[in-house]
């Protein structure tokens, strides 16, 4: 006996937390009917009934009763019958997911018209243009939606009647006109499939309610969930709604409208109005719309009930709203609202004006910004005296600077950023078919189209810098250029400067200076609004988060900087860089000591400069902790490249002894594999006084600092242990460094000493390695590369694409903590470290401590810290109080 599913909600029985069900725009359209705004009526057939079609191929058992019942109820409500010859029903059918994937999907309007309604419709409308403008934008929609036919066919076709009519846009085009044009688009579907466009209104909605779930599955559509991590399994939801009509004359219009800006967060209306239009007109471009504003002068009454609708949903939702609108005839209706996507910058600026007003707390505030739109935030910005006169001004969609070639479709910028080109992709207006060149480019610009605009709203999700509405352009697609008012023509391949937030379009690549937010984190300079809102954020974050922050850094410069980003000490300061440079002949000179006296020479010479490096840092942070780690890389990576130096020696008739020498210790080190060869505790084990001397270094350094009133706080970390007796040996070896300088010095010096885990073996023995042990830190980079077999230097460019459009994993393991497997051993390792050692202080310092994802994995299971780069570390701090809401 199964169980009654239910597959279609009436709007009065939904609500806006049914997204999963209902996808977002039916939960919201039965949010707004609930809350007694103007919705025109309908319904919304679930995702269940979409992956149901999906997975079989045709509609679930009941569904098509249900949607005949729905279908009665509409049109009992509305007096008439859905496609009546006389007075026909209409209806749109529309797509919606649980996350908004803005125009990938597809919308089929005017649902009911056929040869005898449309004549109906005429006569109770009284417009015959409109009838006739509504039809052939049925059998559009529905001969390229429905029935597969290029949708740029029946664009051809309209541009072929406007130009024989001489009429600059559609709106000159006449009753009579229109006629012939649903001829054409009939003949047209007719050659295309060999099937006629369905006169039966029945029919027509059926087909349309699968094309849309069929939809879930197109290319923009699977390419956006891709781009998005969406998952794929979902499914849309379609709404059936009854329409109403925005293109009835000059009294009627479709609009879209933002609560507040959504680049800057400010208050106040936004949006752009198209009289006499479909809604689809509006974000397509098709006509030039003109600001919300205008609106106020052409129908008063319509827009004030619109702004009072629109405080009535930001009250309701606690949160910026978007919005979509149609006037019929003097009559708004309210089409669709969402919490509306933004720039990082308005992210900001909008919760800490929520706040102010009392609508939102400290944590919800906290929880609506993150560290990816904080980082954006801190990318660098055009120099503005640098700049000098701009190409042209369009409007600031979506923030940031960016630099690339010109190129005028969607193929060829994925082609040059293919090959590693930096490229701005330039559009009269873009169309979803547009999503792979946009990924592919730094910029989108636009000559046309507004702040809700396809280009906009994408390149915002997205965190794409967009100019939109740049009118002074004249974008030639097919001669690959543009020309600006003054008559400067840019070719394909011209580098261009875009500036996404003031709109402003340079020729050539502009200079970048620090942004506001950067200038704040460097000095506390308070110049923009925003700063003030990142500020708040922070300290938010700062008091409610778990988690301490630490940076990677290995000079007195970068340490100095990660505290000034509000760094609590270094989790990983490297040793190598100080092996480079001009001491790289001391290292040659240690390696290639034949005797116990050579080899003590070369590391005496060595031992006072590392000094002085650590002195500087842990001066740099006086009263911190600071976590050296013991020299790992590969002795060889100091020496000279093994085939440069044969070629050298060959090639020479009297070759150096020295190189000869030389030569033959590089062989002698040569391995096949050397991230898993002779590296980390390993070194220390096999080379004699390479480990004393480094602890030496640093324990003079703590003798230094402390004769000099300082608090320095320096810890030794032991890279690539995997078993407990190397940990054992060499931490012998570093305690016997410590003791003999605090004898000589008469300063006792106390460093704990830890390791990394980031070996699988490690962490599976954890527990013992935490007998010698007295902190550990997870050196998530070498553990995901031995846990997964992925080789780091080689791998990321070769066959990572294929496994991530493959969905092996989302994103690379690299960037973003693998939970289910590294995670797993982290896991192990704390419960196992922390249970042979309690209160054991453990962190991580591999890349993914500035990651988000992974910084919630690392507070989640139990850790003590994260590290990372500097300029990562506010991210971290915001991401590790999210962490804790
Ligand atoms: P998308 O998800 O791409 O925004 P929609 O389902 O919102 O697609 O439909 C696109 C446009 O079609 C809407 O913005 C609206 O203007 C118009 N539209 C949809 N339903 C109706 C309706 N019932 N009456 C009038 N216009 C409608
Ligand atoms: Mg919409
Ligand atoms: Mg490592």
């Amino acid at each position: 006996h199964s169980v009654m599913v239910r597959y279609v909600y009436d709007f009065h029985d939904g609500h806006r937390d049914m997204a999963d069900l209902l996808g977002g725009k039916g939960a919201n359209l039965a949010e707004m009917t609930r809350l007694g705004l103007p919705v025109p009526p309908g319904f919304t057939v679930t995702t269940d009934a979409c992956r149901a079609y999906l997975a079989t191929g045709t509609e679930p058992d009941g569904m098509v009763a249900e949607v005949s019942r729905h279908l009665s109820t509409v049109e009992a409500a509305a007096g008439r019958r859905l496609g009546q010859r006389d007075d026909p029903l209409l209806l749109s059918v529309r797509s919606g997911a649980r996350f908004s994937m803005p125009g990938m999907m597809e919308t089929v309007l005017d649902i009911g018209l056929n040869d005898d309604s449309v004549l109906g419709l005429a006569k109770v409308s009284g417009s015959e243009r409109f009838a006739w403008d509504s039809y052939r934008r049925l059998v559009q929609m529905f001969g390229s939606t429905v029935m597969g036919v290029d949708a740029a066919l029946f664009e051809r076709a309209m541009a072929a009647l406007k130009e024989l009519r001489h009429a600059p846009d559609d709106l000159h085009l006449d009753a009579h006109d229109l006629t012939e044009l649903v001829e054409a688009y009939k003949q047209l579907i007719h050659d295309e499939t060999g099937e006629d466009f369905p006169q039966s209104p029945a029919e027509q909605l059926r087909r349309a309610i699968l094309a849309v779930f069929r939809s879930w599955n197109g290319e923009r559509a699977r390419l956006y969930r891709w781009r998005e991590h969406i998952p794929d399994d979902l499914g849309t939801a379609v709404t059936v709604q009854r329409m109403v009509f925005g293109n009835t004359g000059p009294d009627s219009g479709s609009g879209v409208a933002f609560t507040r800006d959504p680049a800057t967060g400010r208050g106040g209306l936004y949006g752009d109005y198209l009289p006499n239009a479909q809604g689809e007109d509006v974000v397509a471009g098709i006509r030039n719309t003109v600001p919300l504003t205008e609106l106020e002068r052409l129908d008063p009454r319509s827009y004030d009930q619109l702004r009072a609708h629109m405080r009535t949903l930001e009250l309701h939702y606690r949160d910026l709203c978007d919005i979509e609108f149609t006037i019929e005839r003097g009559t708004l209706w309210m089409l669709q609202t969402r919490v509306g996507k933004r720039t990082a910058e308005a992210a900001f600026a909008i919760a800490a004006e929520l706040t102010d007003e009392g609508l939102v707390s400290a944590d919800e505030a906290l929880a609506r910004v993150d560290g990816h739109g904080l980082a954006r935030l801190m990318f660098p910005r055009f120099e503005a005296s640098a700049a000098g006169e701009p190409l042209a001004h369009g409007i600031p969609a979506s923030p940031g600077a960016a630099v690339g070639a010109a190129v005028f479709d969607s193929a060829e910028a994925v082609r040059r950023a293919a090959t590693g080109e930096k490229v701005v992709l330039v559009r009269q207006e873009t169309t979803p078919d547009d999503l792979p060149g946009m990924i592919a480019a730094q910029a989108v610009l636009t000559s046309r189209g507004g702040k809700t605009s396809h280009a906009a709203v994408v390149a915002r999700g997205m965190g794409k810098v967009c100019v939109c509405g740049a009118e002074e352009l004249s974008v030639d697609t097919e001669a690959r250029r543009f020309t600006t008012r003054d008559g400067v023509v840019v070719a394909e391949g011209t580098v261009v400067s875009v500036d996404g937030s003031d709109g402003a379009v340079h020729l050539g690549a502009v200079p970048l200076a620090d942004s506001a937010v950067m200038r704040f984190l460097e000095n506390g300079e308070r110049s923009a609004g925003v700063v003030t809102a990142v500020a708040r954020a922070l300290e938010h974050a700062d008091a409610v988060r778990r988690l301490e922050v630490r940076a990677n850094a290995d000079t007195p410069e970068d340490a100095r900087r990660a505290r000034r980003f509000g760094a609590q000490g270094i989790g990983l300061c490297r040793t190598e860089h100080m092996f480079l440079g001009e001491r790289r002949k001391l290292v040659e000179e240690m390696i290639l000591a034949r005797d116990d006296t050579d080899r003590e020479r070369a590391l005496a010479a060595l031992l006072p400069l590392q000094r002085q490096d650590f002195t500087e840092i842990l001066e740099a942070m006086d009263g911190l902790p600071v976590t050296i780690r013991l020299l790992d890389p590969p002795l060889h990576e100091f020496l000279p490249d093994r085939t440069e130096l044969a070629v050298r020696v060959a090639a020479a008739e009297h070759p150096e002894p020295h190189d000869i020498e030389l030569l033959d210790a590089v062989n002698r080190m040569h391995e096949e594999n050397p991230m898993l060869g002779l590296r980390g505790v390993r070194l220390g084990l096999v080379v004699p006084g390479l480990v004393a001397m480094q602890v030496r270094a640093v324990a003079e350094a703590v003798v230094a600092r402390t004769r000099a009133g300082g608090s320095p706080h320096a810890e030794i970390m032991v890279p690539l242990v995997g078993a407990v007796e190397e940990l054992r040996i060499e931490r012998a070896e570093v305690e016997r460094a410590l003791a003999e300088v605090s004898e000589e010095s008469g300063v006792p010096v106390r460093c704990p000493v830890g390791t990394m885990i980031e070996l699988p073996r490690a962490a599976l023995t954890a527990g013992r390695i935490a007998e010698e042990a007295e902190f550990f830190s997870f050196g998530t980079n070498d553990l995901t590369q031995t846990t997964w077999g992925f080789s780091r230097d080689d791998v990321e460019a070769e066959f990572f694409s294929a496994y991530l459009d493959k969905g092996i994993f989302p994103a690379s393991p690299f960037e973003t903590l693998d939970r289910h497997g590294v995670g797993r051993l982290v896991r192990i390792a704390v419960d196992e470290g922390r249970a042979a050692r309690p209160g054991l202080t453990i962190g991580v310092c591999g890349e993914h401590g500035g990651d988000p994802d992974s910084v919630h994995f690392f507070h989640a299971a139990g850790l003590d810290y994260v590290s990372c780069s500097p300029f990562r570390v506010p991210v971290a701090r915001l991401e590790a109080g999210r962490a804790a809401l």
